[in-house]
């Protein structure tokens, strides 16, 4: 997120472009979701036809691009990058599907922000290779159908319930990522120092990690800032403590919570004494859209039990009113 600065981000593309995993094998985590995927990829490659379409969902920085690279890669075909925002009219995506080889992988990132005319498009694509193409305007208007070749669709979702029904009844394989342990955020974090030339005790790696919000885009992240600071107070290796200081200054808590986080939880303690508040009443309150609240922060609170979901809106846990360091309310049962 923005939290770290903008400057960061040329150096935040260069290094995930050069740290992504080309292989299966080499992707860290994610047993199931690589287990079954794997599956799909060899059936397809053993049957010599395009794989099924494949739906990945989960929080933003679980690997969802990664993963789309490496199908392509896996099924030696080539790859066509769009998303959503990007695929506002019909035609765009006709333009696209039109251009697509035999075989070709098209990941659509944050699919669920795609309009509705394309969407409908999209249908058929997916499951009949073909599109309708509209040709003239009015009266005179007559749709062309235009045969694709068979193609990939992998698209990418922070929430697999924001797309609609049909879209979602499409895809053959959905794979949820989930947040990754310390241990193997610890992984992915020896891979990324090693390439920023940087040594780090174990027990550095063990408390970036821990602060990394199981997600390894944040891992990196943090490393990078690490490294910052171990570079300008000339410290040779970075240790529990430097680590633990450096990220403090980023405002990272121990729990990996960052402003979002915290505002979200101190808005529901604060302002409506812990809750239960309605989503998009909290979002206004922290000053962010209810989508980044409900996908962004929301999975990731819920998942450390400091926020919990209830029919009748969002309430902190007493464990959230601890890790803001205050008492947690009197409850009376009812
Ligand atoms: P998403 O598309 O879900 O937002 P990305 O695929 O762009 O996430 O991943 C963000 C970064 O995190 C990538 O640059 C990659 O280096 C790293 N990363 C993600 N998943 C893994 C993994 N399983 N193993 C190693 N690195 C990973």
């Amino acid at each position: 997120r923005e939290l770290l600065g903008a400057s960061s981000m040329t150096e935040e593309r260069a290094m995930e472009a050069a740290l992504r995993p080309k292989a299966l094998s080499d992707f860290v985590g994610q047993q199931t979701v690589r287990r079954q995927l794997s599956l799909v990829l060899e059936s397809s490659r053993i049957r010599g036809t395009a794989s099924d379409h494949v739906l990945l969902s989960g929080p933003p920085g679980l690997g969802k691009t990664t993963l789309a690279m490496i199908i392509a890669a896996e099924m030696n075909a080539p790859l066509r990058i769009s998303s959503g925002p990007a695929i506002q009219h019909a035609g765009d995506l006709a333009a696209i599907l039109s251009s697509l080889t035999e075989g070709e992988v098209l990941f659509v990132d944050e699919i669920h922000r795609m309009s509705r005319p394309a969407e409908e498009l999209l249908y058929m694509a997916m499951e009949d290779f073909r599109v309708d193409v509209i040709v003239g305007k009015g009266a005179g208007a007559t749709s062309i159908p235009l045969e694709l070749p068979p193609f990939t669709l992998v698209g990418a979702t922070t929430r697999a319930g924001l797309l609609p029904g049909p879209l979602r009844d499409r895809f053959g394989f959905t794979g949820q990522l989930e947040f990754y342990s310390t241990e193997e955020l610890e992984l992915v974090l020896r891979r990324s120092s090693a390439m920023l030339e940087m040594n780090v005790a174990s027990e550095g790696f063990a408390e970036i990690a821990g602060r990394s919000r199981g997600t390894p885009r944040i891992a990196n992240r943090l490393l990078r800032r690490v490294r910052d600071w171990a570079l300008v107070h000339r410290v040779d290796q970075v240790d529990r403590a430097t680590a633990a200081e450096a990220l403090e200054m980023y405002e990272v808590d121990e729990r990996g919570l960052d402003r979002l986080d915290r505002s979200v939880l101190e808005a529901l303690c604060l302002r409506f004494k812990g809750g239960p508040v309605g989503l998009s009443t909290l979002a206004v309150l922290v000053g962010e859209e209810t989508e980044t609240v409900e996908t962004v922060a929301e999975p990731y609170l819920v998942r450390e039990g400091l926020l919990a979901r209830t029919p009748r809106g969002r309430v902190a846990t007493d464990q959230a009113w601890r890790h803001l360091g205050l008492t947690p309310p009197d409850r009376h049962p009812d």
